[in-house]
């Protein structure tokens, strides 16, 4: 098959004094592994919809984002690897970063829209491509129940079953797969939204599963917002990757691991629980954020 997207992705423990402690045995799925430049969420988010643009013959992917965008990176790289052309819309004023260099390094022809124009994603489509044929519209993010599907294969890799399954959201979407994935396990899904107010994921999930899903929804770590971060998060982020090996960031895994590490310590978990963690990449955004750790 074309789009094989050759996903391995290891479970390794993680072992910690608090875990030992709380008689917990926690791993992590090493999504961030798929690929060196690819959140690897956003690699299983594609998936399906690449066979879709391939299937209805379209060549040239078009996708939005903001400057800091795994997504964007994601479509560019995969877009190069299999052999389409992209583009992305980017939000905001024309900027440069890590995340902007290697998605122009893969080929995508980047166009900044101020956020007015931004919000009407059809609409920017329609203006610059509606005499291209050969255009693939991919929604921000990459939301889709395609995207869903590419997600709910996680679930089919895993050698065990896990009581707990956590997972950072942002929109929900590879919530909303995974919960596809788990329907007849008995794994208890936890959501760590990223963003304030995160119970607006609750719509999103809803979309996009198939059947109606008991899960936990962890609306208190989003430390004030999407990638804002307070010292202590930092903290935990500093002291989790020296004392693991394991990269994460400041936006969705540093927040998912320390609700992890929150509720464990709160014993919310019951002693010889098995608990897995998603580590959904996004580790390019790490090294834009560098400022935030000299604080
Ligand atoms: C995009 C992203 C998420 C969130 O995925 P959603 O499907 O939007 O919930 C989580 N982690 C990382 C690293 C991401 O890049």
């Amino acid at each position: 098959m074309i789009f094989d997207l050759e996903i391995y992705s290891p479970v390794q423990q993680i072992k910690h004094l608090l875990f030992d402690e709380k008689g917990l045995q926690v791993f992590i799925k090493r999504d961030d592994m798929i690929h060196p430049v690819i959140s690897g969420n956003k690699w299983r988010k594609l998936k399906y919809t690449l066979a879709n643009a391939h299937n209805a013959g379209k060549t040239h992917l078009i996708t939005f984002g903001g400057a800091y965008s795994n997504h964007l990176l994601a479509t560019a790289a995969a877009a190069a690897k299999f052999g389409f052309k992209s583009t992305g819309f980017v939000r905001g004023e024309e900027v440069t970063n890590d995340t902007l260099f290697l998605c122009t390094l893969h080929g995508m022809q980047l166009i900044f829209v101020d956020r007015e124009s931004y919000r009407d994603k059809q609409a920017l489509f329609d203006q610059h491509f509606s005499n291209d044929a050969s255009a693939y519209f991919i929604d921000e993010g990459g939301a889709s129940a395609a995207a869903a599907q590419g997600c709910s294969e996680l679930v089919a890799e895993l050698l065990q079953t896990y009581d707990h399954l956590f997972c950072a959201c942002g929109t929900g979407t590879t919530a909303a797969g995974i919960l596809n994935g788990l329907q007849h396990l008995q794994t208890l899904f936890h959501a760590v939204p990223v963003l304030k107010q995160g119970e607006f994921i609750v719509d999103e999930i809803k979309q996009y599963t198939t059947h109606n899903p008991m899960y936990e929804l962890h609306t208190q770590y989003h430390f004030g917002g999407y990638a804002k971060t307070t010292p202590e998060l930092i903290d935990f982020i500093k002291q989790f990757i020296a004392s693991t090996g394991i990269l994460i960031e400041p936006v969705y895994t540093g927040k998912m691991m320390y609700a992890l590490f929150d509720l464990a310590r709160k014993n919310y978990f019951k002693p010889g629980s098995s608990i897995l963690a998603v580590h959904t990449g996004g580790l390019i955004g790490l090294l834009g954020m560098k400022e935030k750790f000299f604080i």
